[in-house]
């Protein structure tokens, strides 16, 4: 190693150390504050007529709702505390895998193929053959959506 090299090795270092250094005091000089919205949004969600909404459909729900009367969704605060609730909400999120629109990914197509085997363990293929059916039609949607159409003969072209 050439003094030069060992020149430049300590300067990164140090302006490596330097950076970490300053990034530590940005976050200790933050204000710290309990929740990550403004003061007025605070207000807001402290009005007596305030009402809770479904974190799905928006729609305004009784704050001791435990499911949305629209979508069916828990909406319980309890439900991360319930084993009862928490099968519901499992449930939930693996219909969506199955009948709802959904980013389609190699993360969420993983990530329900995974919960899909600690839920249903040996009937988890079933449960594959309907993501994938669904994965298909969404992605059928999303290219007809771009404006190419399949016509009878199954080659693709532009409207
Ligand atoms: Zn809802």
């Amino acid at each position: 190693m050439t003094p030069e090299d060992k020149l430049l090795t300590v300067t990164l270092v140090g302006f490596s150390l330097w950076g970490c250094w300053q990034l530590i005091q940005w976050f200790r000089k933050a204000p710290v504050t309990p929740n990550p919205w403004d003061e007025k949004t605070e207000e807001s969600l402290n009005q007596p007529d305030a009402m809770p909404l479904c974190r799905r459909c928006l729609e305004s729900h009784h704050p001791d709702a435990r499911y949305c009367s629209n979508c069916g969704l828990p909406v319980d605060s309890m439900v991360p505390l319930s084993p009862f609730h928490q099968v519901f909400a499992l449930g939930d999120v693996l219909l969506t895998g199955t009948q709802r629109r959904f980013p389609v990914n190699w993360l969420t197509v993983t990530g329900f193929v995974l919960l899909s085997m600690i839920q249903y363990l040996v009937f988890a293929p079933f449960y594959w053959f309907f993501l994938l059916r669904n994965v298909r039609r969404l992605q059928t949607e999303s290219l007809s959506s771009h404006g190419i159409n399949e016509n009878s003969s199954g080659t693709k072209e532009h409207e």
